[in-house]
């Protein structure tokens, strides 16, 4: 008989523990995205995401519950084969070590079935590539393809193709393939994630305004309508959210509002084969992602058009595009990555 199989976001809470060893309870965003990952019915994920937001989390959480749960034959793509290595020294190697893991597989140190780009166990592999290699697409087929960071792919070379696309071919002839992307999205009209997302279901977080109860998603704003504001202008030491009623928004508010929000799907009929999300930091309890910090960052950097992109990638790269469509971060120019 099969060991019953939890969804993923109960699977964090009893099983998942952070670099300090505490159990891990994901935010209500967060849970309704991990357990897409363990959705029978959903063989495709992309998530338009921003950093603070605990993606990474949720995909080593998942690579442990397969492991415990379902074996599968696992490709990991990173940007770069030095990515590669570090992702699985500092983020997966923690993981093989969870008791719940090493219930049904031991990765011994130095063995042959555990390398740093290469783990097996029974029934399973993982192996862990750089996209910026067209090795690494070669001679390989898995069930499940992760895209990690793939806007900061290298751009495609006439010989070779898109590496997203040579990733997503290694999966193509098995009959339980999952594919899932998650990224930081660069400039509109040449993210990957972008298409991506427009391919899949489409799904923004709404939550209530506390005060007028009014379900919205969040953004950055540019200080005239609803998004992040803040005093004073120059150096910020209080920021609230403005919501599209005008309510004004405490930052202790945010736990309730994402426990009361919902996923809202644009495009439902992907819904749920190729389930794609829109998150950003704005919505993470993270210390660091509170509203008061993201306006100070931004203050930090708007003056350098470089830092900037970082910042808006995290930020309002996350906003809802509709309503960001003047927005100055994406008009910025595009620097192309040179072809390999
Ligand atoms: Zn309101």
């Amino acid at each position: 008989m099969p060991r019953e199989r939890p969804p993923l976001s109960k699977f964090m809470v009893e099983h998942a523990r952070s670099d300090d060893g505490a159990r891990i309870r994901p935010f209500p965003f967060q849970a309704d995205i991990a357990d897409a990952f363990t959705d029978p019915q959903t063989s495709q994920l992309s998530v338009r995401k921003s950093s603070r937001i605990g993606y990474s989390t949720i995909l080593q959480c998942f690579v442990a519950w397969r492991i415990a749960f379902d074996p599968a034959r696992t490709l990991i793509y990173q940007p770069t084969i030095d990515d590669a290595e570090k992702f699985s020294r500092d983020d997966l190697d923690p993981v093989l070590q969870w008791p719940v893991v090493r219930k049904v597989a031991t990765f011994k140190p130095r063995h042959a079935d555990n390398q740093i780009r290469a783990k097996r166990y029974k029934g399973g592999w993982i192996q862990i590539k750089g996209a910026n290699s067209p090795k690494e697409f070669r001679r390989v087929t898995a069930d499940d393809v992760f895209l990690e960071e793939c806007d900061g792919y290298p751009w495609a070379s006439k010989e070779e193709g898109d590496p997203a696309r040579l990733a997503f071919k290694r999966n193509l002839t098995s009959p339980r393939r999952f594919s899932a992307a998650g990224s930081t999205p660069k400039v509109k009209g040449f993210s990957r994630i972008d298409t991506l997302f427009e391919q899949g279901s489409q799904e923004f977080r709404f939550v209530p305004c506390p005060k007028c109860g009014h379900m919205q998603t969040l953004v950055f704003g540019d200080g005239t309508g609803a998004g992040i504001r803040w005093a004073p202008k120059e150096i910020p030491t209080r920021a609230w959210y403005q919501c599209e009623n005008g309510c004004e928004i405490d930052e202790a508010e945010k736990p309730w509002m994402d426990e009361n929000g919902e996923w809202r799907a644009a495009n439902p009929a992907q819904f749920p084969r190729h389930r794609s999300f829109h998150i950003w930091a704005a919505y993470s309890q993270h210390p660091g992602a509170a509203w008061l910090e993201i306006a100070r960052e931004f203050m930090e950097v708007r003056k350098d058009p470089n830092l900037l992109r970082v910042v808006v990638n995290r930020q309002t790269a996350g906003s809802n595009p509709r309503k960001t469509a003047k927005n100055w971060a994406l008009r910025r120019p595009f620097s192309r990555l040179p072809d390999r």
